[in-house]
């Protein structure tokens, strides 16, 4: 395994004249949870849409365990990859959206088993297996045949959970994931996500979530304007916060 996990370099994305992401640097050891914070529209979603493949960088780069995504270098040059090797790479890359995501029309196990079986040709049954297996993780091991609509949000995030983990993915991203969330649902998948950081998998949280951040995190990120403004440990980044920036956007979530 690479020493890191997730290497975000000097990377830039515009939409038309808008910069959005103006030059990240991130890194991600193996095993560690990295939660991002940062006001609305500071580029959040951007760069772990980048990390997925979902956005082109326009300029920089990322790897994912010394994999570079979506390139591969050839001397100095660095050449796109072809459509079957980003969705190769992306499924090693878990990703946990806002809205769940699930598919309206499949059972919850049928939405587990579906990428395992249709991406990595794992044989039904096997698949079927492994599901169950992560649905009762997320505590969900009997409601395998409900549909989606059947379930709370709570839970329909806690199935999109074990549907990423089904990829057995060397990182998971999550993109806000509580915020859809009635605020009575919120602990319930927070503890999810708190279980898988103990059991070591490798993840980048997008919250607002401060309390989930300081007791989970091993680094803190702040983002701003496109950039990573401050970045350290979590009693470092929220209490004694280096920069304005950082303080300003500390004093309206706390
Ligand atoms: P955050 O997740 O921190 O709120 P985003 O990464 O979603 O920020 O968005 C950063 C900025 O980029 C916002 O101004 C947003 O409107 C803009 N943006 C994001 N995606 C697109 C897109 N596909 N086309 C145009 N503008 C976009
Ligand atoms: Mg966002």
């Amino acid at each position: 395994m690479s020493q890191v996990m997730v290497d975000v370099h000097g990377v830039h994305k515009s939409f038309g004249a808008l910069q959005v992401l103006r030059g990240v640097d991130l890194q991600v050891r193996p095993g560690e949870v990295t939660v991002i914070l940062g006001p609305s529209g500071s580029g959040k979603s951007t760069l772990l849409r980048t990390i997925n493949h979902l956005e082109k960088v326009d300029r920089g780069w990322i790897s994912i365990d010394g994999e570079l995504i979506g390139y591969r270098r050839s001397g100095d040059k660095l050449h796109e990859l072809r459509e079957k090797e980003v969705l190769r790479q992306r499924t090693h890359i878990g990703f946990v959206f806002q809205n769940f995501n699930l598919f309206p029309h499949l059972t919850v196990l049928e939405n587990v088993t579906e990428a395992p079986v249709s991406a990595l040709r794992r044989p039904r049954k096997e698949a079927a297996g492994t599901a169950r297996r992560l649905l009762a993780r997320v505590g969900l091991e009997d409601k395998a045949d409900a549909y989606p609509r059947q379930l709370s949000g709570g839970q329909q995030q806690r199935v999109a959970i074990a549907r990423a983990l089904a990829l057995e993915p060397k990182v998971l991203l999550f993109d806000e994931p509580t915020s859809a969330l009635d605020p009575e649902l919120v602990g319930e998948v927070l503890e999810v996500i708190r279980d898988l950081a103990a059991t070591g998998t490798t993840m980048i949280v997008v919250t607002h979530e401060i309390g989930f951040a300081r007791e989970v995190a091993d680094t803190v990120v702040f983002m701003d304007g496109g950039l990573v403004v401050e970045q350290g440990p979590p009693a470092a980044v929220l209490d004694t916060p280096r920069h304005e920036r950082t303080r300003a956007f500390l004093s309206k979530v706390l």
